[in-house]
Order: structure tokens, then C-alpha cells, then sequence
């Protein structure tokens, strides 16, 4: 028995914060705005993992207006996601991943990102994948304004 989910998060740039993307520190001159550390990777990833076990989403399990979040590192959400999820006897198989922002260049930190997430989900990097692309210039990732993550995750029956 597999159960798909998916997630999809945005989050503005704001300058003075730090960019973090799947738990990795990227240097760049911009940060993401958000509650927690703005995480928008692992927000979004969070979401398919509560997706795939019909329970709910990120913002109802970990609310903005919650001051226990504010500045929260964003594998605590994950890493409780799969804690939900493994109450509904369910653990995560394989997750996909893809960062749409125009800048930085994501490419050299892909490696890292995965390993991070694949620790706070339990499983192999085999089973983690995280892509990123740019959307040509065009819409709200194109002008830098934020930074878009969308993401897939099938969970199956077990133990974690
Ligand atoms: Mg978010």
C-alpha cells in the first residue's frame, strides 16, 4: 500500500535574513521572510508528508502565530511530520523535490540539501531527490521576488 502527496510553499525574499533551503545555510545576499527559518524546501516537502497521510497541512500542525516557530529550524517539521505519520502506522518511502528561483544557483548545494532532508525524514539519500530550476525570467520567481518549492512523497505501511 503506497499513499502519494504533495506540497507546494512560497516564501518573499527580505533582506537581513538568512537563505535556507532544506536545512542548508546558502550564501546569498537575501534571506527568506517567514515565521520559522522560512525554510521554503523543507515547508514544502513538510506538506507532502502530511499530505500523503490526510492530515492536514504545515500551517494547522505548526501555526505563524505560534512564538514556539518563530525563527524555528524548519527539520523540527519535518522531522514531527513523520512522527504523525508514523502514529497512522505510516513512514516515509521516496521523495522528489524541485527549488524554482532564479537566483542563487542552486546546483552546488543539491547534495547537501538532500542528505539533510534524507536524516530528518529516516530515510536513504537514495530514496530523496531534490532538483532545482529556474522559471526563464517570467512571474514572481523570474523577478527574485521569492522563491517557489513544490514536492512529492509517497509514505508506505510500517514501522519507522
Ligand atoms: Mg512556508
Amino acid at each position: 500500500m503506497i499513499r502519494v502527496g504533495m506540497g507546494f510553499d512560497v516564501h518573499r525574499f527580505e533582506a537581513g535574513r538568512k537563505l535556507i533551503l532544506g536545512g542548508v545555510e546558502i550564501p546569498h545576499e537575501r534571506g527568506l521572510a517567514g515565521h520559522s527559518d522560512a525554510d521554503v524546501l523543507a515547508h514544502a516537502v513538510c506538506d507532502a508528508i502530511l499530505g500523503a497521510a490526510a492530515l492536514g497541512d504545515i500551517g494547522q500542525h505548526f501555526p505563524d502565530t505560534d512564538p514556539r516557530w518563530r525563527g524555528a529550524d524548519s527539520m523540527i517539521f519535518l522531522r514531527e511530520a513523520v512522527a504523525l505519520a508514523a502514529a497512522q502506522g505510516l513512514r516515509p518511502n521516496n521523495v522528489d523535490a524541485v527549488v524554482v528561483a532564479e537566483r542563487p544557483r542552486l546546483a552546488p548545494h543539491l547534495g547537501r540539501m538532500r542528505a539533510r532532508l534524507a536524516e530528518a525524514l529516516g530515510l536513504g539519500e537514495g530514496a530523496v531527490s531534490v532538483k532545482a530550476t529556474t522559471s526563464e525570467r517570467l512571474g514572481f520567481t523570474g523577478r527574485e521576488e521569492g522563491i517557489a518549492a513544490q514536492a512529492v512523497c509517497t509514505l508506505r505501511a510500517g514501522p519507522s
